[in-house]
């Protein structure tokens, strides 16, 4: 789960972790009091779950998602401009998104701008902090152009950050003096709030240094792990459903694990793994998934109905996949909830099935006895090929 950066920064304030200060506003009507209570210089900010605001462009032409305003006429001006607009950024997608909230935040003098995240590193299964004198860009640029300019520092989960990994990680920005100082506080601060709340990432791009001399985190980007969120009802509140593909919000009223991608042949296959191999195996055959669907191993018809409605109603979808290892799952519970969201919303596109293991014969028969137009699959290997050719 992801948050706004005004959500973000509130948190940052709580961890104390220094940042401009800032006000949200969601109607224009508020705009003139958050401009009185943070003066001026400001920025006014998009707020979108996605990074690049700086450098998008609104659908109607209007540039930039984070605008420095010098006076009161200018910021509105930016605000009225941006609030109900569409931002289209790197990484929105071309359709962009529609900005609902806008954050009022004090305009900073800046020195320099750097590179600051947390992330959970996989492969050492560790909290690792990365960082970097070239803030402001990408990061994946600077990872490819410039490696040296990037500090990593790996943390043990059991003993946490230790002082020496603060003191290396200011070290490898080039801090000195106060700001070094500065920089291990924050460190701290940032690793306590990163671990606390089970973040999966916590990005500070920029991090930056002030003409006064003042270490502030500019930007913030965290995302939460979906699987600790029953430890956080606080994070949850701070959800925004607008910010989700309708299709995952309503996947996950049903504990169905499911992502929109944006290929045209639906997938509904039990078990992550398998799910995974059939997005691979529509790919070496030509094809490209539209969604990865796990119904898991114990799925209840109900469950399976819903997951074929969230596939049928999505007008991306021009054939469909069902690759069902029935081990725990029933084969026939599959086909009985296939069948129920046909019922109901009909089928116009090719259905290829290929099941196998648990109760196949009665799955088999369901299917048949439907009178569905199904298409069926000895293999994966099969089934695949089949159905990439009639979406063809
Ligand atoms: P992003 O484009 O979505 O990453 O949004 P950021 O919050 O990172 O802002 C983009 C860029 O705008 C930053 O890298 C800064 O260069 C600039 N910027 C943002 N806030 C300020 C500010 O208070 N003062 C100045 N001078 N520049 C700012
Ligand atoms: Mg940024």
């Amino acid at each position: 789960m992801n948050i706004h950066e005004y959500q973000a920064k509130a948190l940052f304030e709580k961890y104390g972790v220094p940042c401009p200060k800032g006000i949200a506003a969601q109607r224009p009507e508020e705009f003139e009091q958050a401009l009185g209570t943070i003066g001026l210089p400001c920025v006014v900010k998009s707020q979108i779950h996605a990074g690049g605001r700086g450098k998008g462009t609104f659908t109607d032409g209007f540039k930039g998602g984070v605008k420095f305003s010098r006076t009161r006429e200018e910021a509105l001006a930016n605000a009225q401009a941006m609030l109900g607009n569409t931002l289209v950024t790197k990484q929105t997608g071309p359709a962009g998104r529609k900005v609902q909230t806008l954050y009022f935040s004090e305009g900073c003098d800046i020195e320099k701008e750097y590179y600051l995240a947390i992330l959970l590193d996989r492969a050492s299964s560790r909290p690792v902090i990365i960082a970097s004198t070239e803030g402001g860009v990408d990061i994946e640029t600077v990872a490819e152009e410039t490696p040296e300019k990037i500090t990593k520092v790996f943390v043990d989960p059991a003993v946490g950050l230790q002082g020496f990994q603060a003191r290396q990680i200011a070290f490898g920005l080039g801090f000195t003096g106060d700001l070094f100082k500065q920089a291990v506080k924050l460190l701290d601060r940032l690793y306590a709030m990163f671990w606390e709340l089970d973040a999966s990432m916590v990005e500070v791009n920029p991090l930056i240094t002030t003409k006064d001399g003042k270490l502030l985190a500019l930007d913030a980007k965290v995302g939460f792990d979906d699987n600790a969120l029953f430890r956080h009802p606080e994070i949850v509140a701070l959800r925004d459903l607008n910010e989700e593909d309708s299709k995952e919000i309503e996947a996950s009223k049903y504990s169905l694990s499911y992502i929109a991608l944006d290929g045209n042949i639906a997938c509904l296959v039990n078990g992550a793994g398998l799910a995974m191999a059939t997005m691979d195996i529509i790919k070496h055959f030509g094809g490209e998934p539209a969604n990865f669907l796990d119904v898991g191993g114990g799925a209840s018809k109900d469950q399976v109905e819903a997951a074929f409605k969230i596939i049928l109603t999505d007008p991306n979808v021009k054939g469909i996949l069902v690759n069902i290892f029935g081990g725990i799952m029933d084969c026939n519970v599959i086909a009985q909830g296939v069948v129920a969201a046909v019922r109901e919303i009909g089928l116009n596109i090719p259905l290829v099935v290929r099941l196998e293991g648990n109760n196949v014969e009665a799955g088999k028969k369901t299917l048949a006895e439907s009178g569905l137009a199904i298409t069926s699959g000895d293999t994966m290997a099969d089934a695949a090929k089949k159905i990439v050719a009639l979406v063809a």
